[in-house]
């Protein structure tokens, strides 16, 4: 018996469970010359899979309608007849929400569960670890001495970027939508500041109080009114990240927000998309220094685990509702 976990129909706004479906095989995948069988372990749930549900043109192609959704997985091999690979082979890429598929390896890295839990390459040490990683050091530029903001600060990207600022000696603000989070972020993660964005009236004045020397870096994993409010503290040659704007991705609408330009301008600031895999060839310098500053524990991680496979969407519904805590992630 195998199951795979399908996208029934294309989500308007809000996605609900009734957009997927699961898909039963009676028989296991056969393995022919050259390809290796996965058993899946941890699936990743991300915002920016939200996206390939729409029917959009975007970096990545979309999700066809009554196939199956892919992601980041973590696999185990359990047969080979690939010479790459052998039966019990650990292996991290994207791949289909299936319990057991087919693969070739393309793609696909083997991992070390020797060095860090298998769940940890879907996050730390994988791509929430490298977005946090290289967006903060490729555009934020950081300096000692200065002041960072990340939104979405709680989540598997902001949690690290916030961290990261607190080792390079930054002052840290986070904003988040819980005052468990902003409690998390302070006490656990050390950021000097949070802002819980759903019980604060005025976030520009909040942001002005916990930067009184106005902001040098925002990395921006929300967009809409969070980063409108951010823009108003900028300072001169300030530096802003857009990594993510999950505010908007459930709109069927893009919605008007403040013009940047005149914020832009008059500060001389650069705001600059960022896409993890366009540093493909800084992965590995990134991924070294995640580590070692893991081994020296000067870098925290938190997952919010999920169990069973049947439960991936809901799992993915909840992280776009702000349920998780860190990297959200489903045990298989
Ligand atoms: P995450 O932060 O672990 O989870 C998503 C979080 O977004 C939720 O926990 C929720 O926390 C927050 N959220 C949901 N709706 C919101 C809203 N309307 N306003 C403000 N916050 C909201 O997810 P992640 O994987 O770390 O990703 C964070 C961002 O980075 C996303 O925008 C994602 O698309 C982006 N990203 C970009 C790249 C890239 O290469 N560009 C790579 C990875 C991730 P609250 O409780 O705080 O609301």
């Amino acid at each position: 018996m195998n199951k795979s976990i399908i996208l029934k129909k294309r989500p308007v706004e809000t996605p609900t469970l009734s957009d997927f479906d699961f898909i039963e095989f009676e028989n296991e995948p056969s393995v022919s010359d050259g390809e290796i069988l996965l058993e899946s372990k941890y699936i990743s749930v991300d915002p920016y899979l939200r996206g390939r549900m729409s029917d959009a043109k975007s970096y990545v192609p979309p999700f066809k309608v009554g196939e199956p959704i892919s992601s980041g997985m973590v696999a185990e091999v359990v047969a080979s007849k690939n010479d790459n690979f052998k039966k019990g082979d650990f292996v991290s890429g994207l791949l289909e929400w299936k319990q057991k598929q087919v693969s070739t390896g393309d793609g696909l890295q083997k991992i070390d569960n020797s060095k860090a839990p298998l769940s940890a390459f879907l996050g730390i040490v994988g791509m929430t670890g490298l977005t946090a990683f290289l967006g903060l050091h490729e555009i934020g530029k950081p300096k000692k001495g200065e002041t960072l903001v990340v939104s979405g600060a709680a989540g598997a990207v902001g949690s690290v970027v916030g961290q990261i600022g607190k080792i390079l000696g930054l002052n840290v603000i986070g904003i988040a939508g819980t005052d468990e989070k902003i409690a998390m972020l302070k006490s656990e993660f050390g950021f000097d500041h949070g802002i819980n964005y759903k019980t604060t009236d005025d976030i520009k004045s909040a942001i002005e109080a916990a930067a009184p020397n106005g902001v040098d870096i925002y990395f921006d994993n929300v967009g809409g009114p969070i980063s409108d409010a951010v823009l108003f503290n900028i300072n001169q040659f300030a530096r802003i990240i857009i990594c993510g704007a999950i505010s908007v991705y459930n709109k069927t609408e893009i919605p008007m927000a403040v013009a940047v330009q005149p914020f832009l301008v008059k500060n001389s600031a650069l705001m600059q998309g960022f896409i993890v895999s366009n540093y493909a060839d800084k992965f590995p310098v990134a991924i070294k220094q995640l580590s070692t500053w893991l081994g020296e524990e000067k870098l925290k991680y938190k997952e919010t685990i999920v169990e069973g496979f049947e439960n991936t969407p809901q799992a993915f519904l909840d992280m776009m509702d702000g349920k998780n805590k860190g990297k959200m992630i489903v045990k298989i």
